[in-house]
């Protein structure tokens, strides 16, 4: 589920926005100020952040240069106060995906969120990958280890998706809980542990090399680096 941040701290704005969002069958979390959203960024990667620029502490300006600075290339889209043009051009200068000027209607700001996750979505997201001795073809639901097909249930796969499109990344079972089942599902995280402990069986690692670690009992991370592969176009394979 595509994952959305927003920051903003009017709270009726917000709720506006994440109401909106939600609807729209995002998954949405909200904060009030530029620290709270890297801290939440970090602990589940967004797939586009709506960043005010004026915030108590720490500045949208600050949020994107941080960002930027970390060659994290999350889409944002920052929503500045009216007439003020030079900071929409400081704002794209650093690297925003687009604008939108307060006050803005919350249709305008759902189709503008549309049209950057479809621009920016196919190259933020090769889906062709390789990672060690496997090969991913995400929308065929494909999972080779050196060329012999894996038979990965659906939810098995997602949960490898998950993880391997955050690399290097700990996913906590609430988080996996929350992005691969249906929300009205509710499996414990124990129901976790044992698609995982299935996922490692069939990704081969009696054989002595761990794809999957797990972190000091909080949750799951794939180690090996994922590349997209070479000249690898979505009709391969
Ligand atoms: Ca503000």
């Amino acid at each position: 589920m595509t994952h959305i941040l927003v920051v903003e701290d009017e709270p009726s704005l917000c709720q506006l926005l994440v109401n909106n969002l939600s609807f729209e069958g995002y998954s949405v979390e909200a904060v009030e100020d530029g620290v709270p959203a890297l801290a939440a960024h970090t602990a589940r990667a967004a797939d586009l952040i709506v960043l005010d620029l004026m915030l108590p502490q720490l500045d949208g300006f600050e949020v994107l240069r941080t960002l930027r600075d970390r060659r994290d290339h999350v889409p944002v889209l920052l929503l500045t106060a009216r007439g003020e043009e030079a900071d929409r051009v400081k704002g794209l200068s650093l690297g925003a995906d687009d604008y939108l000027v307060k006050p803005f209607s919350v249709l305008e700001l759902v189709a503008r969120v549309k049209a950057i996750l479809r621009r920016t979505r196919p190259v933020d997201r090769p889906t062709l990958l390789r990672s060690g001795p496997f090969r991913f073809n995400l929308p065929r639901l494909e999972a080779r280890r050196e060329g012999r097909p894996l038979e990965l249930t659906p939810r098995e796969f997602r949960l490898l998706e998950i993880l391997i499109s955050h690399a290097g990344r700990t996913h906590s079972r609430k988080e996996l809980l929350q992005l691969a089942w249906e929300p009205d599902a509710r499996p414990s995280a124990r129901t976790v542990d044992v698609h995982i402990a299935n996922l490692r069986r069939k990704l081969g690692e009696e054989l002595g090399s761990p794809w999957i670690t797990t972190v000091g009992g909080e949750g799951y991370r794939w180690i090996t680096p994922v590349e997209p592969e070479p000249g690898g176009a979505a009709s391969n394979g």
